[in-house]
């Protein structure tokens, strides 16, 4: 038989967002119950240095900043969990979460935190670099690539940003698209076409990232019309071929828009479903930083309290 629990409010996910909606909503008395996911502090504990969240004004490392927000979140008595959600139902006041497969839990409000996560290559050499010169965000680890020259890998508006981001800051930018032309928007492909330091290698293919074993020293490209193979020596490369949000269970129950992403009302964390609100990378495409999804866990909380409060007026009126 499967064990049940209730709780006021459930938050799903632990990256930044996940443990800003727990301070929240443990600091309001919502006793808050947070189960962490697969990988217990998000993709921030995937990277190595983090220099633009306020506050750490020497920059710290990914994971250990998520163990802060970890044990702030504990502070006030978050039940910190680690499990995987495997299904929900929505159908009804309170919302079913099922746990691992075993456990359902019963909440009065759930914040959902699940995050995306970045599309690799998945070369091996990729994954060894992983921190040591291979990134999935510019924006976090361009600063470390400063008059240096680097790689950018995809085609779409992410790339093209990124690639005039990175453009600003390094030497020299090859960005390797795999077709004969892009899919960003007009507007950004001009953005990157005008760019003096960009050098766009079109027909191309990432066959290997090399390094000495420490760091990336270059990269292998093959030209998928002549098979030509040539070595570019850079010292960062950079993955931008698109997020994959985390919202698989969720399908049916709640909003999303054709790749994923979950749909809440502008400007706001409420989803199609009262009681259930979305903070984070799992609802935003477009900035996708820690600060931001921060800013949005905390939003998701205030919402989860004022929705329990207006419940509980109500069953009292
Ligand atoms: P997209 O899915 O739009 O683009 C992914 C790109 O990566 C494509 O060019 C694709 O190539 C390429 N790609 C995928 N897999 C591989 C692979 N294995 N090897 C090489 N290249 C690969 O993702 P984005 O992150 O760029 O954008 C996501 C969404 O966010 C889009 O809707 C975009 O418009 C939006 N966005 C908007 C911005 C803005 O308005 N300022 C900024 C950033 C994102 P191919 O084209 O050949 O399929």
């Amino acid at each position: 038989m499967l064990e049940a629990e209730h709780v006021q409010c459930l938050i799903i996910g632990s990256g930044p967002a996940g443990y800003t909606a727990a301070i929240y909503a443990a600091r309001a008395d919502l006793k808050p119950v947070l189960y962490t996911g697969i990988v217990p502090g998000g993709q921030l504990t995937q990277t190595t240095e983090v220099e633009n969240f306020p506050g750490y004004s020497n920059g710290i490392l990914g994971p250990e900043m998520m163990e802060d927000f970890r044990k702030q979140a504990e502070r006030f008595g978050t039940d910190i969990r680690f499990g995987y959600v495997t299904s929900v139902d929505f159908s009804g006041s309170p919302h079913k979460v099922v746990i691992d497969e075993h456990k359902t839990i019963t909440a009065d409000s759930v914040i959902i935190a699940t995050g995306a996560s970045a599309k690799w290559l998945g070369l091996e050499s990729e994954q060894k670099y992983n921190g040591f010169g291979v990134s999935a965000c510019a924006v976090c680890d361009g600063f470390f690539f400063k008059n240096q020259d680097v790689a950018i890998v995809g085609a779409g508006d992410t790339a093209a940003e990124e690639a005039t981001y990175l453009a600003k800051l390094c030497n020299k930018v090859h960005m390797i698209v795999r077709r004969d032309e892009f899919r960003a928007s007009k507007a950004m492909v001009n953005r990157v076409l005008n760019t003096a330091n960009i050098q766009i290698h079109y027909n191309s293919e990432t066959q290997e990232i090399l390094g000495d074993g420490q760091n990336v020293t270059g990269i292998r490209i093959k030209n998928n019309q002549t098979s030509e193979e040539t070595t570019v020596d850079v010292t960062g490369f950079f993955v931008a071929i698109g997020h994959k949000p985390n919202t698989d269970i969720f399908k049916g129950w709640l909003d999303m828009d054709e790749t994923g992403y979950l749909i809440t009302k502008p400007g706001t964390p409420l989803t199609n479903i009262e009681g259930v609100f979305a903070c984070g990378d799992v609802q935003d495409k477009h900035y996708r930083q820690a600060v931001t999804a921060a800013g949005s866990g905390c939003m998701a909380a205030l919402e989860a309290e004022r929705y329990l409060a207006a419940k509980e007026h109500a069953e009292v009126d």
